[in-house]
């Protein structure tokens, strides 16, 4: 029978596991800290810890090795691309991106994806499996590795929909900000989702600090349709209702992704219908030029010129609007590109 792995377990898991082994809670900190900030890779490694009582872990628990891994780096922008194999062959991808001095890691909450968008390279391959805390946080500290020890902020917007898998990953979230773990602050941390109504909303309601994006890709709902079987479970109304409760709830501000496609949704007509969906509520908007992902030909990326133009009328109603630069699209690690393959070289 496998065992869990104890690096799946919050510090709070941690404290009930151990008083079950008829443990005094002391000595919690230090084991946590060996798993999550020390990166100890066997019971054997945690110097200080008495033998009897890492023999009583090992007997219970499992550290699974680090998973496989495979590096491209863009010849464009240096952007990193990680392509992670887990020991049962599940596959997913991590993404370090950097702007002037500053690095981001983009990770994965899924190997693959049920929601099945059409644009997205993910979404192609189907679902495989959710992704444990510990397989999370294994991507989190090779990026970081491979951003040179630091990074300023992580996006889940990596394969998969992180709020079908939001139990695991609310949990990789209390361990990388936990002080006696990684310590990485909640505020850096935004969660990117395709409108997973009722999540959206426990998240309004929890204690995390952490930020909220929404990817509406357009602002039309039959067109919404047509790119997302998403749409047909929750309406754009319901996820616009949510998100306001989620700004209304925690103060902050919320990051709308839309996704700029040649000829469908790319007119001050759309720009319009965007600003009518979110007018009055405390929100930013990323403007995505749609990247092309291999074999699929049905849709075509806008042009920078309307996506400007689209952007002035945004701004110009006083919505917050940055039209993102895509990177490391040479290795199709650009957004919508992810597909748990080497990619090119
Ligand atoms: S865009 Fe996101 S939610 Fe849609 S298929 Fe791709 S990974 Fe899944």
């Amino acid at each position: 029978m496998t065992k869990p792995d104890i690096r799946d377990f919050t510090r709070q898991e941690l404290a009930g596991a151990m008083i079950a082994l008829g443990e005094k809670g002391s000595r919690i900190d230090r084991i946590f800290n060996f798993l999550h900030r020390k990166g100890a890779e066997s019971f054997a490694a945690m110097d200080g810890v008495q033998e009897e009582f890492r023999n009583k872990l090992a007997a219970r628990y499992d550290i699974a090795p680090a998973p496989a891994m495979e590096k491209r780096v863009s010849k464009i922008d240096k952007t990193i691309k990680l392509l992670f194999t887990f020991s049962d062959g599940a596959k997913a991808e991590g993404v370090v991106l950097f702007n002037k001095e500053t690095a981001s890691a983009c990770l994965s909450s899924q190997a693959g994806c049920a929601c099945g968008c059409t644009f997205c390279a993910t979404g192609a391959l189907g679902f495989k499996r959710d992704l444990k805390p510990s397989e999370i946080l294994a991507q989190f500290a090779a990026c970081r590795r491979e951003a040179g020890g630091k990074l300023d902020s992580v996006v889940f917007m990596g394969m998969g929909e992180p709020f079908l898998n939001w139990a695991n990953v609310r949990k990789s979230v209390l361990i990388l900000a936990d002080n006696k773990g990684y310590n990485f602050p909640q505020s850096k941390i935004t969660v990117s989702t395709v409108g997973i109504v009722p999540v959206i909303r426990d998240l309004a309601d929890s204690r995390l600090g952490i930020r909220l994006a929404v990817s509406l890709i357009t602002a039309d709902e039959a067109q919404r349709a047509e790119l997302t079987p998403m749409a047909k479970k929750y309406s754009l109304r319901e996820i616009i209702g949510a998100a306001r409760y989620y700004g209304d709830r925690t103060k902050r501000s919320v990051l709308f992704e839309y996704i700029v496609f040649d000829g469908l949704n790319d007119t001050p007509e759309d720009a319009k219908k965007l600003l009518a969906l979110i007018k009055d509520l405390i929100c930013k908007v990323n403007l995505i030029i749609y990247n092309p992902v291999p074999g699929g030909a049905v849709y075509k990326p806008g042009s920078v010129e309307k996506a400007k133009e689209m952007q002035k009328i945004l701004v110009e109603a006083g919505v917050r609007t940055h039209l993102r630069r895509e990177k490391g699209a040479d290795i199709a690690a650009a957004c919508g590109q992810l597909a748990a393959g080497p990619g090119p070289l």
